[in-house]
């Protein structure tokens, strides 16, 4: 049975691949959206350097193990040397729920909530994501890992109804995203 949310609420999930931009639409979308709540990821790995402390729960394998055990996740992963997963959504009455997760856990979302509407940001093209991961300050190292990873994503991301949004000017991407919302939100309360 999909975890107890009310009917009219929204399930969103917000993919793509890394250093396309879907951090700052969220947070943007977060901030003029009082009624969206984010679920936070869990993970088991450390605070990256400069990595804010709310980006993630961050906590120990036992505690995440432990919560697993206790069927509190909606989907998790064993990455090579660490644990992660999205909870079971639990948002204050009359909110909506975001996940900003990869394209395997949206599928995850979607298999327990077959209304969510899923989104897939990308960029105008590979070589502005590669400025973008430079200009946030990723190594030249996790720049490769992240573009060599971008057309796997697009790929996964195919078999899924996701509904793509490219992310050049960032008002008109979150006013697109922005309207996404407000249709799910009006099918929802029909
Ligand atoms: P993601 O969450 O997808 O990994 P981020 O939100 O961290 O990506 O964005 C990566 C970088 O690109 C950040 O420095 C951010 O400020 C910048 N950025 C995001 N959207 C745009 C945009 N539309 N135009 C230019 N820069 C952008």
């Amino acid at each position: 049975m999909s975890p107890a949310l009310l009917p009219e609420a929204v399930v969103m999930v917000v993919s793509g691949p890394g250093g396309v931009g879907k951090g700052t639409i969220v947070e943007r979308l977060l901030d003029s959206e009082p009624r969206l709540w984010l679920s936070r990821s869990w993970t088991t790995r450390e605070r990256r350097p400069g990595e804010s402390a709310d980006a993630y729960h961050f906590v120990t394998r036992e505690e995440f193990e432990r919560h697993a055990a206790a069927g509190g996740f909606l989907e998790w992963v064993e990455f090579l040397d660490y644990l992660q997963g999205s909870p079971l959504p639990e948002p204050p009455v009359g909110h909506d729920v975001l996940f900003e997760i990869d394209v395997h856990g949206a599928a995850r979302v979607l298999e327990q909530y077959p209304d969510a509407l899923l989104v897939f940001v990308d960029a105008p093209s590979r070589s502005v994501q590669a400025e973008r991961l430079r200009g946030r300050g990723d190594s030249e190292e996790r720049v490769a890992q992240r573009l060599a990873k971008a057309d796997e994503e697009v790929a996964r991301a195919a078999a899924l109804p996701f509904v793509h949004v490219v992310n050049d000017d960032l008002d008109d991407a979150v006013g697109e995203v922005r309207e996404l919302l407000a249709g799910a939100r009006s099918r929802a309360r029909a």
